[in-house]
């Protein structure tokens, strides 16, 4: 990339939560192949991220690729109302089977986000066909499940966009966040103030929606398989239907394929994306029950009122059919078993540094907070020149690499992050 390329970049292009008018620097990357970004002037990064929780199984994988390549030369795209193609039918069976039990029905759509919409605009669905009205949503503090207009509706209310939007965004309820961590002692009382909600708002209650386990986005967190067990006997009690937004933690990246799994739990909808492709194209699934499936379609409209254009996109289901059979193939298990016994002996040590407030680790996540926010520009360019691409936010660094990373490359990770938390000038203080 020349100069000019990245000057047209500054002054014309959007990047994620970046400012247009003083934007944070981007650096230009070229090609990325296993667990490596090379940038435009040669150096070598080892990728931390996977893209955002995507790129599982590395990047430019000569099996995703070919996968691709095959499915092109039959058709890159075809509309999918009044159409069907071999490429959705073998991923939704994949879909179907892999997922917790009696998620039978597939809606595929483009974004997380949009799997989001489509979860919530099921539940509404569900209920008007049940001649009921019940138009809001319980969820929990600290969560985040995307920046669509009614997935941001259901995201933290503090450290998210809510004040932005005022007056645009539907009010729904908020729990106290899970405060039992994933490996304390159970509580009784951390479900009190969810239990309180449920109670008390139960006939306008079309669905609880939450992220299993691991409240991402929303700070990193990882709360106790009980909490989620907790909910999933009050919607059953209360006859309140349970969407889990699988998006960040489906397919293995807890330690288990779905989140859902640690609590022993199936969601009546359950949303997954990111790593369905294994990285590489855009692609998300909204799974439901037959029971949510048929009642919506028993209903006043007769079908679901949704249809993206790219719906059902053949190339990108060819290509996440390929990664979840690589997912199997590579004993992802084992992977992601190897990838947490170095985080745990890497990271939890760091916990003694003055800088830092709390190091955890679930499955291939892990998490450092710290005690100040990062200065974003100076961290990452200290990272950048110890060869490793981590992109920290706020007080939170964090680590979710490919399940194939190789223990050096790991160790690269980690090194880099403790070198940086010893470095006062990398934060605000
Ligand atoms: N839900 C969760 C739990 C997420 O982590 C994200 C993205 O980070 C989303 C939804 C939104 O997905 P997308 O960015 O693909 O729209």
């Amino acid at each position: 990339m020349t100069p000019s390329d990245l000057a047209f970049d500054r002054d014309h292009i959007w990047h994620p939560y970046t400012s247009m008018s003083k934007p944070l620097p981007v650096y230009p990357v070229t090609n990325a192949f296993d667990t490596t970004l090379q940038l435009a002037d040669g150096r070598q990064l080892t990728d931390g991220m996977s893209s955002w929780w995507a790129a599982i199984h590395g990047y430019n994988h000569p099996r995703l690729n070919q996968a691709m390549r095959a499915q092109i030369e039959q058709m890159s795209h075809v509309m999918f109302g009044g159409i069907t193609h071999p490429a959705a039918v073998a991923l939704c069976r994949k879909l179907v089977a892999m997922t917790p039990a009696g998620l039978e029905c597939v809606f595929l759509a483009d974004s997380g986000s949009v799997a989001v919409e489509v979860s919530m605009k099921m539940a509404l669905q569900y209920w008007q066909a049940r001649g009921e009205k019940r138009q809001r949503f319980l969820t929990l503090r600290n969560g985040y499940h995307g920046d669509t207009f009614a997935a941001m509706s259901v995201c933290d209310p503090q450290n998210s966009m809510h004040s932005l939007y005022q007056g645009y965004l539907p009010t729904h309820l908020f729990a106290a966040a899970p405060a039992c961590r994933f490996d304390d002692e159970w509580l009784e009382n951390d479900a009190d103030d969810f239990t309180r909600l449920i109670e008390q708002h139960t006939n306008e209650l079309a669905a609880v929606i939450l992220e299993p386990i691991v409240q991402g986005a929303g700070g990193m967190r990882f709360y106790h398989p009980r909490y989620l067990q907790r909910v999933r006997e009050l919607c059953d009690r209360h006859n309140i239907l349970l969407i889990a937004d699988e998006i960040a933690t489906g397919f293995g990246r807890t330690g288990k394929l779905f989140a859902c799994e640690h609590a022993g739990i199936a969601p009546d909808i359950m949303c997954v994306g990111k790593a369905l492709t294994g990285g590489t194209l855009t692609l998300s699934a909204t799974l439901t029950t037959r029971d949510v499936a048929n009642t919506i379609s028993n209903g006043e409209a007769g079908c679901f009122m949704h249809g993206p254009t790219f719906m059902g996109n053949p190339l990108a289901c060819a290509v996440a059919s390929e990664s979840l059979a690589l997912l199997q193939e590579n004993h992802w298990q084992q992977q992601v078993a190897n990838i947490e016994a170095h985080l745990r002996s890497a990271l939890l040590p760091l916990q003694d540094l003055p800088e830092v407030k709390d190091a955890r680790v679930l499955g291939t996540i892990g998490v450092i907070e710290t005690h100040h926010p990062v200065n974003m520009a100076a961290l990452q360019r200290f990272f950048v020149e110890r060869g490793v691409w981590i992109r920290p936010f706020g007080k939170l660094i964090y680590l979710m690499p490919p399940y194939i990373i190789q223990p050096e490359a790991l160790q690269q990770l980690t090194d880099a992050i403790a070198a940086a938390l010893v470095c006062p000038a990398l934060f605000m203080a």
